[in-house]
């Protein structure tokens, strides 16, 4: 390739961007994805599979949320390889009564949002999880909430993506974005030749405010590092996904009382029973730069809270670790949208701890946009400029 041209160039062959091609492919867009590496070689297969409302800000957060479940079921139907979907719901436990107070205002401002939550006491855990801890009080259950393998989906979302015509370019770096002498956006500079286009969506994860800094823009998306451990599902611990009440005050960014190591790496049990014989156990919250070196420290303390709750797992075989990097926002919800001073640009990146979540919606939304249909939700809270306009949603209440 030295020269070629499309409707629309992704940068990012990551589930973002492979959600964003199936979308516009299928409205018969001309579409061109350059992934520098392998499709899902980023942090979409460094990551678990949950597509969660349970740990969403009642309101626009778990609208989305839940538009995204609805999209996500209907792509076991429309896509073209299979992607492990199981949709058991989920449930966070509490260690103390202060969790447990938070966690029925939790529920009680999801079930006012219309959300399908209940509480759960201590005999509704011991029913279904004969392995748990027993000091544990209670927890609550989101009854919507689905896995996927992440990797297969991003597979499958390329695979059908494919079948609409796209064509996907992988092992070819994006240097620069083109911009012509309007400043209007007209397409990418890569490793094998310069594509020109109408649209260029840059979908490109943690590496996306480099790419947007090449054209002396700003993005705050950070990385935050996250570590995971593969065991072996020799025991039935459980078949759903199950999280402390500490995951959401750590993910908010929120004061823990937990030991201050747990604290430090941000630490709080994440459980999820794979369909494929494996238990992926969590997880940590670090911000150190780009660096996806394994800390064996972080492992074992991930390894002891887990135990912490589900004491069995001292005896289960490790098969793996692995660690990624979410691209963090400030306010935690990802920039969907256009770049007003730059004509045809659009950004589709920052979904911290939820781009397998939201993929679905992101894919369908930048579809709308480039379309210029009404979108299936409000675009207005992920507008790209917000942090420089003030508009930037409010903390968390937990
Ligand atoms: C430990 C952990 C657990 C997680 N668990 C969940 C979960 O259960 N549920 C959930 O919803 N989310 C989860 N996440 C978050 C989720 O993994 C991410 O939000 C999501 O994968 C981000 O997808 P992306 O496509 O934006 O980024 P990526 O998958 O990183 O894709 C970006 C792509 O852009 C490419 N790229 C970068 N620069 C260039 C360039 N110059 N030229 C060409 N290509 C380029 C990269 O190679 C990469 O493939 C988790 C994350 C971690 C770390």
């Amino acid at each position: 390739m030295k020269h070629e041209s499309a409707e629309v160039v992704i940068i990012g062959g990551g589930i973002i961007g492979m959600a964003i091609a199936y979308y516009t492919a299928k409205l018969g867009m001309e579409v061109v994805v350059v992934e520098q590496g392998e499709i899902g070689g980023g942090t979409s297969s460094k990551c678990d599979g949950n597509i969660l409302a349970i740990d969403k800000d009642p309101g626009f957060d778990s609208q989305m949320s839940l538009k995204s479940q609805e999209l996500i079921s209907a792509l076991v139907h429309e896509l073209d390889e299979e992607f492990e979907y199981r949709a058991p719901g989920s449930i966070l436990v509490c260690e103390s009564e202060e969790e447990m107070i938070a966690a029925e205002r939790w529920v009680r401002r999801q079930q006012e949002a219309g959300l399908s939550f209940k509480m759960l006491d201590q005999k509704d855990l011991r029913d279904e999880w004969p392995y748990m801890a027993s000091d544990l009080l209670g927890g609550l259950e989101c009854a919507t909430d689905s896995t996927v393998n992440p990797v297969l989906l991003t597979y499958s979302l390329a695979a059908t993506a494919r079948r609409y015509g796209a064509r996907l370019l992988t092992h070819t770096e994006v240097f620069s974005i083109l911009l012509d002498e309007k400043r209007r956006a007209c397409g990418v500079e890569t490793s094998k030749g310069t594509i020109y286009a109408n649209h260029v969506i840059v979908a490109a994860g943690v590496w996306t405010k480099k790419i947007i800094g090449s054209i002396g823009l700003d993005l705050p998306i950070e990385p935050r590092k996250g570590h995971i451990l593969v065991a072996s599902r020799s025991t039935n611990i459980g078949k759903r996904k199950v999280m402390e009440f500490g995951y959401l005050i750590s993910k908010f960014g929120g004061k823990r009382k937990v030991d201050p190591e747990i604290e430090k790496y941000g630490i709080a049990l994440v459980f999820e029973p794979t369909a494929s014989q494996n238990f992926l156990i969590g997880s940590s919250r670090q911000f150190v730069g780009m660096n996806t070196r394994v800390d064996q420290h972080v492992i074992r303390l991930i390894a002891e809270r887990a135990i912490r709750f589900f004491p069995v797992i001292e005896h289960i075989p490790m098969l793996r670790t692995y660690a990624g990097l979410r691209p963090w926002t400030p306010d935690h919800l990802p920039i969907v949208g256009h770049v007003d001073e730059v004509p045809g640009l659009y950004v589709a990146a920052g979904h911290e701890g939820d781009g397998i979540s939201l993929a679905a919606v992101t894919g369908k939304l930048v579809s709308e946009m480039l379309c210029g249909v009404p979108t299936c939700i409000p675009a207005l809270p992920l507008r790209y400029d917000r942090f420089n306009s003030g508009m930037v949603h409010q903390e968390v209440l937990i």
